[in-house]
């Protein structure tokens, strides 16, 4: 089979959506595109079209006859136009009149570019050229853009959150939190000595130790739990619903996680291990980040002050209530 244009723009797995009530202009419109290299859905309603069109695979490029029952081809554009979603369908209108002023009409319910029927398959390759374009460049963006959020939000040596994005994350967390009735448990973690490590084996294996015990971090929590690194070798968690005991449970399979396998930098084996500072905000309690942290700040340091290697867990109350200058 010779490669196709589709093919060599990117787009071979794009499927076109074609509706219309004609099963003579259906088999037509397939065919040739099939023979273009596009996939093809084919309906013969407007209905059909704007259930298909709200999937989240839906094709890209619709192409809507004017008069369907049901639905018509605009009235499916304005449809398609209303939903706020990140992907634009481009959409080519089918009709058979030829009036300026129903012209007017369907370009103004959205669509891209109309097809006057008959067409010829020349004219509907020209009219599909911009189509094909606007997806392909509205998909590199959205690429691009998703790499900006990643490099805004990703601390760039453990890919956990960075501190700021944390920081939003607990503050939504709070709120979530209290709005739906439920714990919330914090999380302070710290590596052992590690300015140790950097001064004797030098930053790279630092940084070799930060990555691994951030991937052994990541590795314990749940999907919908966040972790972030809060500073150089700090880390902060948020677990949803967890209470002080689920809470520090997570801790110390946490700890001997980091503990039980020494890391590997080069040909050395580095023991690790970490203290952690562990509380829970009880359910429908409201606080702000800066207690939380500070709780969770006070439990790491008592861990470190026990000997480390250690979780050390808070009630949250009784912590939240003490003013600094008393812990
Ligand atoms: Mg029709």
């Amino acid at each position: 089979m010779q490669p196709s244009e589709t093919y060599r723009s990117g787009l071979e797995g794009t499927p076109i959506l074609i509706a219309d009530d004609s099963a003579l202009s259906r088999r037509l419109l397939e065919a040739v595109l099939n023979k273009w290299g596009y996939s093809v859905i084919a309906v013969s309603d407007g209905a059909t079209a704007w259930e298909i069109l709200q999937r989240e695979s839906a094709p890209r490029i619709a192409i809507l006859d004017w008069m369907m029952p049901g639905l018509s081809g605009p009235e499916v554009c304005r449809l398609v136009r209303a939903q706020n979603r990140p992907h634009y369908t481009y959409i080519i209108l089918l009709t058979a009149r030829n009036e300026k002023d129903d012209l007017i009409a369907g370009m103004e319910s959205g669509a891209d570019d109309y097809l006057v029927k008959p067409f010829d398959n020349n004219e509907l390759k020209v009219r599909l050229g911009p189509g094909r374009r606007i997806i392909q460049l509205q998909q590199e963006l959205l690429v691009a853009q998703e790499q900006l959020r990643e490099q805004a939000t990703r601390d760039a040596l453990t890919k956990l959150w960075n501190r700021h994005a944390i920081g939003e994350i607990l503050a939504r967390e709070l709120a979530r939190s209290q709005r739906e009735n439920i714990p919330l448990g914090i999380m302070m973690a710290d590596l052992d000595r590690f300015k140790l490590v950097n001064d004797t084996y030098g930053h790279i294996a630092g940084d070799i130790v930060l990555r691994e015990v951030a991937r052994r971090i990541a590795a314990s929590i749940r999907a919908y739990d966040a972790a972030g690194r809060y500073g150089g070798e700090e880390f902060l968690l948020m677990l949803p619903g967890c209470d002080e005991e689920a809470c520090l449970q997570t801790a110390e399979r946490m700890r001997e996680a980091i503990r039980q396998t020494p890391v590997r930098v080069g040909d050395l084996s580095l023991r690790v291990t970490a203290s952690f500072g562990v509380t829970s905000l009880p359910r429908g309690t409201a606080a702000a980040s800066e207690t939380v942290i500070r709780v969770a700040d006070e439990a790491l340091y008592q861990a470190k002050q026990q000997g480390r290697n250690r979780c050390v867990q808070l009630p949250f109350a009784m912590y939240a209530a003490a003013p600094p200058s008393l812990l």
